[in-house]
């Protein structure tokens, strides 16, 4: 009997040295702006670099790095290199507890009611860490570099879940750059004052955003704009920055964001400020859509869609073909001189069944949903620098000499090669290094998912 065959996980190996050369390789030049003058039609430039000491010392034209025959060379065939992506909208104390709760018919509101009833019973602090785990060393697998998580912050559960978040973002900061929003329903604002201040409190103590879920429904709370002045008060009193769950829905009436925007300008809050969903926007009348884009480009607001996450959960009816997708107007956002970007959201949890934090499925996906091809924008940057921007990371989303070589490297030639296949076999270097791709086994949380413990 002859041994037994193996499958190579990675399409190419990288030499172990600590400087090397990358030749023959393709990087979008919206993704690294030295190279624009290089760019072909598809806005890609056929390049090489040196990488030493865990950095791209230097990156340049196909032919331009001319050295010594001693150092090592891998060569990318012409395949296209990414950098370390960044997931600016993510869930990871709600991930993977779909084997223990599900979403009894695949709506928003049974989202909601089901992780109700698991966060109430089930959330200690060593469940919530060991499901964040789980989440970043998937995230990490498959190539991103910095993440931005809500928190669920409704009663005890801030105290247990902020802590453990803090110190995973400790365990993680070589690997993964961590930030965390406070998420609570706007409306606990001005009905429990106390509980605001102690949600605020944590993200203070803990270095986190002011985040919130806007009054859900078909119906506008009073209440909201009281609530968004306060919000923006307190935003502005303690420097946080801000990122709001807004109007995930398919009902045209429903416009927290016109009220976010004016809230943002009355209050004159110089902070960066991010939107998700934002879903109704696409179910307005133009003027009005037209309308609220300006008002949101002239306040600084920026958007992030999960379109994921919307295919799942938006005009859902029982036996009824969805006819809505539920996706925000990204073209018309970006017209208007709008921040636009594009995100996980949930994994494996009653939002979203599916999904494990990897940035090439969210980019596959996307362009499909939100017609990102046969465009001339410059849509790349909407998963990684566009992101990183909001986030104030220097360092990532961009390929340049001096940055950490923090790259993705890929068998796609072109973007059609690249979307066509789930790039399974795609390299992951950190600080120049290859790392393990292998994913965590979803058996490992087997043990979280026993019988409810009260
Ligand atoms: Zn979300």
């Amino acid at each position: 009997m002859g041994a037994l065959s193996t499958v190579a996980s990675s399409f190419i190996s990288m030499p172990g040295a600590s400087a090397f050369r990358i030749v023959n390789a393709r990087i979008p030049v919206d993704l690294a702006p030295s190279l624009t003058p290089f760019a072909a039609h598809d806005r890609m430039a056929d390049c090489e670099m040196l990488i030493e000491g865990g950095k791209i010392a230097r990156l340049g034209p196909a032919g331009s790095i001319a050295l010594g025959s001693g150092i090592p060379t891998a060569d990318m065939k012409r395949g296209i290199i990414l950098p370390r992506f960044v997931d600016i909208h993510t869930h990871l104390d709600k991930g993977h507890i779909w084997p223990r709760i599900q979403n009894d018919n695949g709506t928003v509101m049974g989202a909601r009611t089901a992780i109700e009833f698991d966060r109430s019973r089930r959330w200690t602090a060593d469940d919530v860490r060991q499901r964040m785990e789980f989440s970043l060393r998937s995230a990490y697998a498959h190539g991103t570099g910095a993440i931005r998580t809500h928190i669920d912050s409704y009663g005890n559960q801030t105290a247990i879940s902020f802590p453990v978040f803090a110190e995973v973002r400790e365990e993680w900061k070589d690997r993964i750059t961590l930030q965390a929003a406070a998420l609570f329903p706007t409306s606990i604002i001005a009905a429990d004052e106390a509980q605001f201040r102690q949600i605020a409190d944590h993200v203070e103590k803990f270095g986190g955003l002011m985040g919130g879920v806007t009054a859900p429904g078909g119906f506008m709370a009073k209440t909201i704009d009281l609530e968004l002045d306060r919000l923006f008060q307190m935003a502005s009193a303690r420097g946080f920055e801000v990122d709001l769950h807004v109007d995930e829905t398919t009902d045209g009436t429903v416009r927290s964001i016109e009220h976010i925007a004016d809230a943002a300008l009355r209050n004159k809050f110089r902070g960066r400020i991010l939107l998700g969903h934002c879903c109704s926007l696409s179910y307005m009348s133009e003027e009005d859509t037209k309308r609220i884009c300006g008002k949101l480009a002239e306040a600084g607001v920026s958007v992030v869609s999960l379109p994921m996450v919307n295919m799942y959960l938006q005009d859902r009816v029982d036996g009824r073909t969805p006819r809505f997708r539920g996706v925000a107007p990204l073209h018309e956002l970006a017209e208007a001189g709008v921040d636009v970007m594009v995100s996980s959201d949930n994994t494996r949890d009653p939002y979203h069944a599916y999904g494990d934090l990897d940035m090439m499925e969210v980019f596959r996906e996307a362009t499909r949903i939100l017609h990102f091809d046969h465009s001339h924008k410059p849509w790349l940057r909407q998963f990684g620098a566009a992101q990183a921007a909001q986030m104030g990371l220097k360092d990532h989303g961009t390929i340049a000499e001096g940055l950490p070589a923090d790259l993705v490297l890929t068998r796609g030639r072109t973007f059609e090669e690249l979307l066509s296949r789930p790039q399974s076999d795609r390299v992951v270097l950190v600080k120049g290094k290859q790392i393990d791709t292998t994913l965590p086994d979803y058996s490992e949380l087997d043990h979280l998912h026993g019988p409810t413990v009260s």
